[in-house]
């Protein structure tokens, strides 16, 4: 089982409206470079077991692109240093629009850089200026010509539905206009109100209109619908690919193989534990200099029913008889009178061995992760907690 490397460069040009990630706005190159020693620092005195065997490199943020290719390229020589990385790795940058140029998508490429996850997020400019995403359509548009021209076959679009006033007419059209241009790959999200934020405080004021549930569940049907039509083949709740085209880094998510983490805020997975790391730039860039690990946070987890709540956003579902290999139980005796239940209610089926989420089901748990609405009710039934964020 390889391992994948997840790198969090928090680095952002500004702060989106709706965004509670563990970000900084970028304010001189001397703290990038500053935050860059320190997480070559993390990686090479990693105490992780697994060392051999990694075949994906995930760079994550925040705006990685941010970073310049020198600044890549050390911390890429750090995670070269200590673990085998697979000849034919998937490495994978996150791009925002407006952050890279010809050059550096080049020097990127050179660096074995070989998939970019663009953040598109809408091509609607009202609404990028409502998100306050520091960019417009056109921006988004000339970056992805770029990432073409500069030989990156390999590309991802993350598309957020459900905006504050956003049709279904404008929703289509986005994904008419994502379709056409025709990415490997397509992550489309709910938007997720955070407190906190400043979208959450425009919505509390009324400054902005209150996103409809229905209406947001309309444009998830549609975009299943759209995107099978495009040849797009949906592998996951929020994700779709070209055939072969899957994210093999995120995908190890899913399968809980492990994936170790560097950076302020990295989540770890060793195959038992998950920990992570803090949360605050400054903070992290101190312990790591002080030569003290950044872990803040450690937790053994119910692996059995992590591999249920995570297996059942796979299109794939859950194989019975590979659950009862793993965990030495069969999962339908286990859960025999909530699977009833959901059968009846027609949010899973059973085919082939194989327990999947049903359109109904994965509707529910879409809406779940933004709205706490059914991921709540279905998922603890197996017994797993549904309070974790499982796409990175
Ligand atoms: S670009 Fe992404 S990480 Fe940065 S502030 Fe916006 S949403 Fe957050």
């Amino acid at each position: 089982m390889s391992a994948g490397i997840y790198l969090h460069i928090p680095f952002c040009k500004s702060r989106c409206s709706y965004c509670d990630f563990a970000t900084d706005v970028l304010r001189s190159n001397d703290a990038v470079e500053r935050y860059v020693d320190a997480i070559c620092s993390e990686i090479r005195n990693s105490k992780f077991e697994i060392r051999n065997s990694t075949d994906s490199i995930y760079f994550g943020g925040g705006t990685p692109s941010l970073l310049n290719p020198a600044q890549v390229k050390k911390i890429l020589n750090s995670v070269f240093s200590e673990f085998s990385v697979a000849t034919n790795s998937e490495i994978t940058m996150e791009m925002n629009p407006a952050t890279v140029t010809p050059e550096s998508l080049a020097a990127y490429r050179a660096l074995g850089v070989n998939r970019a996850s663009f953040g598109v997020q809408t091509f609607d400019d009202h609404a990028l200026k409502l998100l306050a995403r520091g960019h417009d359509a056109n921006d988004a548009r000339a970056t992805f010509q770029m990432l073409r021209e500069a030989g990156f076959d390999n590309v991802s679009f993350d598309l957020i539905a459900g905006l504050p006033g956003q049709t279904l007419d404008a929703w289509e059209q986005n994904l008419d206009e994502a379709i056409a241009m025709s990415p490997e790959h397509l992550s489309l999200y709910l938007l997720e109100i955070h407190e906190g934020t400043p979208l959450a405080e425009q919505l509390r004021s009324n400054r902005q209109p209150t996103p409809d549930p229905e209406l947001a569940a309309e444009m998830y049907e549609i975009m299943l619908d759209r995107l099978a039509v495009a040849g797009y083949e949906q592998y996951e709740i929020s994700n779709f690919s070209k055939r072969g085209r899957e994210s093999r880094h995120n995908s190890k998510y899913w399968t809980l193989d492990p994936v170790f983490g560097f950076g302020v805020s990295a989540h770890s997975f060793d195959g038992r534990e998950r920990y992570a790391n803090e949360r605050d730039t400054a903070k992290y860039v101190e312990l790591i200099e002080q030569q003290t690990s950044a872990e803040t946070n450690r937790e053994s987890i119910d692996i059995a029913s992590e591999y249920v709540f995570l297996g059942l956003r796979l299109e794939e579902g859950i194989d019975r008889s590979q659950y009862t290999e793993r965990f030495g139980e069969d999962l339908i005796g286990k859960y025999q009178s909530e699977i009833e239940r959901l059968l009846d209610s027609d949010l899973i089926e059973i085919n082939n061995n194989r327990i999947k989420l049903t359109r109904k089901g994965k509707l529910f748990s879409q809406r779940g992760f933004c709205r706490v609405c059914l991921v709540d009710r279905v998922i603890p039934i197996f017994g797993a907690r549904s309070d974790r964020r499982v796409w990175f």
